[in-house]
């Protein structure tokens, strides 16, 4: 066996590449992060983009996670070319489903002299272990049973006995080394690695087998993951070689870290995708923040959308160290994304958060489009967040306003006879517009002689006013608002705090 990188065949095989994740809970962002590189690269390069699912853990890989992982994927906008939903020809892509083929791959290991079984029992290993351990040796498996003969071992299966299968390592095997396309030349010496076991004694078999067995059935190209996998990338191409299979090229992506360079987890704030779809992120805001976590364009650009991924990704440009998450820079790339929108997406996109609320009925954009499309200005470039939404434009769809907390000890308790006043004239000024003219620059015109006829600054003067229309002394810009509250509505409330 040669000792020299191993050495790959793919410039000759169309780019395949799969994201394959273990549905034993939500697609988190490390997840997120595989699945749009694995996705970009395949549209670069004019490649397929396979969604495996592998579900082997019986216990914890549940039908939930399964499609939440699904609709997760949907909502970030990565599409596939075959897998769960598609199907295609290389299926099925559920590893549950593939059980026939491990048997046959398992076959041909054993016809190639890369497989034997393995009738150690566990006490026997712990015990062995512990032996190792104590001179200070490896604790892997001594290969006991490597010299079984055939009929001995036969034998001992046809009684009844347990057993495992595991991968026969030559033993003049030399380093197992590859290059990787991000962490470059990466090398195991053989003796790091013992005769792993494949398939477990009820039958299933490992990750490390069922795994590339799939990769190599799938034609994988690629193989792009996060970096906790190399370690078993050598027993994955002991595999293929054992099998006789072409060895895809390796890609290990760095980790993610909270903003204080630890493991990103819980503590640091959201780590599933679904959070952030709750949480008000745009699906195309969360894609260019985890596109850049750990690849470039070109060492600048901030703003980047699928389809410039979908043309220049490439595995180049990814970055070898670990990066860190950065909550604010999501956030503030999100608020870019809203307003950068389309006004009409970002009206229905209002709506339907309104519709949430319980404020509006979803069809209210067709009902009344002009006035949905005055408000979307005011209200896109003040949401860091679709949550904000809500709360920032709830006063102009509920009947009456309560004053917030803020609202009455800041200006109502502090100087009652000054918020009469204030209310009085703005309420004289008001009357007096014609409704035929009941709009913005009609309103400031009116209301610029406010703070005079009160005789108060004009932040005093018109503070009253703006409590009366939104119950809050922030809110969108007030003569704005009273054009979009109407005509009627406004005096109401201001008859109504008086
Ligand atoms: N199901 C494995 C995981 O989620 C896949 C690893 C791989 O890409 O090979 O970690």
């Amino acid at each position: 066996m040669s000792t020299d990188p191993v050495t790959t065949d793919t410039a000759a095989r169309p780019v395949r590449v799969r994201f394959a994740p273990s549905p034993t809970g939500s697609l988190h962002l490390g997840g997120a992060r595989t699945a749009i590189y694995n996705w970009a690269f395949a549209r670069a390069t004019g490649g397929s983009f396979i969604l495996r699912i592998d579900d082997t853990d019986p216990e914890r890989s549940t039908p939930e996670n399964i499609a939440q992982i699904i609709s997760a994927l949907e909502w970030l906008g990565i599409d596939w070319d075959e897998g769960p939903v598609r199907g295609g020809d290389y299926g099925p892509y559920f590893q549950t489903e593939r059980a026939a083929s491990y048997v046959q791959a398992l076959e041909t290991l054993q016809a190639n002299g890369w497989a034997y079984r393995c009738f150690c029992t566990p006490v026997e290993l712990a015990a062995k272990r512990e032996i190792a351990r104590a001179k200070g040796g490896s604790a892997g498996y001594d290969g006991a049973c490597r010299t079984l003969s055939e009929e001995q071992s036969q034998a001992r299966a046809n009684a009844g006995e347990p057993f495992v299968w595991r991968l026969k390592i030559p033993v003049d095997h030399g380093a197992i080394a590859f290059n990787d396309a991000v962490c470059g030349h990466t090398e195991f010496p053989a003796d790091s690695i013992d005769d792993f076991v494949l398939v477990r004694s009820d039958g299933s078999p490992t990750y490390n087998f069922a795994s590339i067995v799939d990769d190599a059935a799938m034609a994988i190209t690629h193989v792009i993951r996060g970096n906790d996998h190399v370690s078993n990338t050598p027993k994955q191409i002991l595999v293929l070689e054992g099998l006789g299979a072409p060895i895809p090229n390796f890609a290990h992506l760095s980790m993610i870290n909270g903003p204080d360079g630890k493991k990103l987890s819980k503590r640091h704030g959201s780590t599933g995708v679904e959070e952030y779809a709750d949480e008000g992120y745009l699906p195309e805001a969360l894609m260019n923040y985890l596109a850049l976590l750990g690849w470039s364009l070109d060492g600048e650009t901030t703003l980047i959308d699928a389809d410039t991924l979908k043309t220049h990704f490439n595995l180049e440009h990814i970055a070898k160290r670990p990066a860190n998450f950065d909550f604010t820079k999501l956030t503030w790339m999100n608020s870019e994304y809203l307003r950068a929108m389309e006004p009409e997406r970002f009206a229905h996109l209002m709506v339907e958060c309104l519709a949430r609320a319980g404020l509006v009925a979803y069809d209210d954009f067709e009902q009344r489009p002009d006035w949905y499309l005055t408000l979307t200005p005011l209200v896109s470039e003040r949401t860091k967040l679709l949550t904000d939404i809500a709360p920032m434009t709830r006063f102009l769809f509920v009947d009456t306003v309560e004053p917030d907390e803020t609202a009455r000890k800041k200006v109502l308790e502090k100087d009652p006879t000054l918020v009469e006043r204030a209310l009085q004239v703005a309420q004289e000024i008001l009357e007096n517009i014609d409704p035929e003219n009941w709009d913005t620059e009609h309103i400031e015109a009116a209301m610029a002689d406010l703070p005079d006829s009160v005789g108060a600054k004009p932040r005093l003067a018109y503070q009253p006013l703006r409590v009366a229309v939104a119950g809050s002394t922030v809110s969108l810009p007030l003569n704005e608002s009273m054009e979009l509250l109407g005509r009627e509505k406004t005096l109401a409330r201001i008859r109504a705090l008086l």
